[in-house]
């Protein structure tokens, strides 16, 4: 096994390996590195999703790239613009001991001017999603004529979303004289025909190791109703007093609720998202460092700057919207050789997304059950009493005895541990929603309801190119709109947009959930389907229209 050192990286580069924690490279990083560095050839990296191809072309990129120029001098493309600021935040951690490196992210569904002024004051390094880039580029606010390298991340993910379009005019707009790094998590026809069309006789890199270091960590689920996550959140956190760790959520709104609510009751928590200074964020780090903090609230965005060691668990409270955040979430744990768990808290309608997950990052997940309420009541029975019974007896601990003498002298010693130990039991209830078992059987999750309700349908302009299948649409709109898989009926998927049925009752709530919303910087549309199953409940009830805030999507 090679070491970062032996790859030919620039000395700045590998002190922010290690400062990044970054031990030795995986097997696409020390294959490709080399080659990248030393060849102005067109190459392609086939990886699995989670082994480190964001390092594998970005260290050798920012390596090449002369930081006294204020050119464009290497563009990468991806996918979506959750990809486009990793990347970018990854790579402004490698240069982090280089001199002046500007990078920029552009993305659709953000300021495009302050995209413009951004590159306009120069920039060598331009990471974008290829609608935005093509917008920018036919409002000739950027210029290629110094471009040498072209980063194509996740081609894969990008064709499947149909930017074949962009990525070809994108292209044909960059000068002759430019290598082209093509990264994919698996080869496709159509990546074969972009090689072929815009490649120089490429060098292929295949590997076929799993994810960075990812051998320690223990990949698990728990299958709950949607709206007991967070009461299974504190039934894990009760039953490993030492648990210590990091759970993530969608929304910032999301994960401030969550943290605010573990604070009332009773757990040490903060919440990190990407909407606080970097002075709050330094402070909330410092206390979940110290552990002062047990348990910290983070949205996907936010995950990045943790780079904490020993947590013992990750929880997702939330699917994350794309495979690849779970690798990154999860790789939060078991760092530096730690075991760590990786705990998925699932409700119904999520399974297909552990199944997808398990079959494309090659992780057998484990079931495992939600402590019940009363394991947890003796864990903390136990703690109470080992507590007593190892206090040395205080001096003063008889004249105290003195005074409530007259409160326990008719009540018989076993009656008056009773009494204590019903404490502890009625105190947990009141924090925590009783002892009920919070564990869903699979076979009841599959029972088909008996639907009466009346059914509408809707239209939306999301499709196969967004979420795949079948299986992808549900979990996009139930985990949108927090309804589950059992209210949606017949999906209708097209390309680009889709007609399902979903309970009357739900309707106004899906409706709601996505109109004004986004996805990948594109305005959502949701409304009635053209067809649309006969409603035999026309009373018209118009709810009046809360202005909620958009979803993040
Ligand atoms: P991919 O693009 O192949 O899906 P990423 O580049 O997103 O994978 O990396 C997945 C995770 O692994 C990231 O959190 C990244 O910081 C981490 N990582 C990458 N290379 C290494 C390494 N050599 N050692 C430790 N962690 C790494
Ligand atoms: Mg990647």
């Amino acid at each position: 096994m090679s070491a970062f050192a032996d790859l030919g990286l620039s000395k700045p580069i590998l002190k922010a390996l290690e400062g990044l924690g970054f031990q030795e490279p995986t097997d696409i990083q020390s294959e490709i590195i080399p080659l990248l560095l030393q060849q102005q050839e067109d190459c392609i990296g086939l990886a699995q999703t989670g082994t480190g191809k964001t390092a594998a072309f970005g260290l050798p990129l920012i390596d090449k790239v002369n930081a006294n120029d204020s050119n464009v001098q290497a563009l990468v493309l991806a996918p979506t613009r959750e990809l486009c600021l990793q990347i970018t935040k990854e790579f402004s951690a490698f240069s982090s001991h280089l001199g002046q490196l500007n990078l920029v992210a552009v993305y659709g569904g953000a300021d495009i001017q302050r995209q413009i002024r951004a590159i306009r004051k120069g920039v060598q390094i331009v990471v974008a999603t290829p609608g935005r880039l093509r917008d920018l580029l036919r409002r000739r606010a950027i210029s290629f004529s110094h471009l040498k390298y072209i980063v194509l991340d996740e081609a894969d993910e990008m064709l499947n979303m149909g930017f074949r379009e962009e990525i070809d005019d994108i292209l044909t707009h960059c000068p002759e004289e430019r290598s082209i790094w093509l990264f994919s998590a698996t080869m496709s026809k159509d990546i074969r025909n972009i090689a072929k069309t815009y490649m120089d006789d490429p060098i292929e890199v295949k590997t076929h190791s799993g994810p960075a270091g990812n051998n320690k960590i223990e990949h698990q689920y728990a299958l709950i109703h949607r709206n007991d996550k967070y009461e299974a959140l504190k039934r894990f956190m009760d039953a490993d007093p030492d648990l210590y760790g990091v759970t993530f959520c969608r929304t910032r709104a999301e994960s401030t609720e969550v943290a605010e609510q573990l604070v009332k009751d009773g757990y040490r928590a903060d919440a990190i998202h990407g909407e606080l200074r970097q002075s709050q964020r330094d402070r909330v780090m410092q206390r979940f460092r110290s552990k002062d903090i047990r348990m910290l609230v983070a949205t996907d965005v936010a995950a990045r700057g943790i780079d904490v060691e020993k947590l013992t668990h990750i929880f997702h409270l939330n699917i994350p919207d794309d495979r690849a955040f779970y690798t990154h979430r999860s790789g939060r744990t078991g760092r530096a050789g730690e075991k760590g768990v990786s705990m998925v808290l699932a409700s119904p309608g999520q399974m297909r997304f552990v199944q997808d997950l398990g079959r494309h990052l090659k992780i057998d997940f484990e079931r495992v059950q939600v402590p019940d309420g009363q394991s947890i009541v003796q864990n903390r029975l136990q703690s109470v009493f080992a507590d007593i019974t190892t206090t040395n007896i205080h001096p003063k601990a008889m004249d105290h005895l003195w005074e409530i003498e007259a409160l326990v002298q008719d009540i018989p010693k076993d009656e008056l541990l009773m009494r204590m130990v019903s404490q502890v039991i009625i105190q947990h209830e009141k924090q925590n929603g009783g002892t009920r078992d919070l564990n869903l059987s699979k076979k009841k999750n599959r029972e088909k309801r008996e639907s009466t309700e009346p059914r509408v349908r809707l239209f939306i302009n999301i499709g196969a190119v967004d979420v795949k299948d079948k299986g992808g649409f549900l979990s996009f709109v139930c985990e949108g709109a927090g309804i589950t898989g059992s209210q949606i009926g017949k999906i209708e998927l097209q390309r680009i947009h889709t007609f399902f049925d979903v309970d009357e009752s739900a309707a106004e709530k899906v409706k709601r959930s996505f109109r004004h919303a986004e996805y990948n910087g594109r305005k959502l549309r949701i409304n009635l389907g053209d067809s649309a199953v006969p409603s035999k409940d026309k009373k018209g009830k118009k709810k009046k229209n809360k202005k909620k805030k958009a979803k993040r999507y």
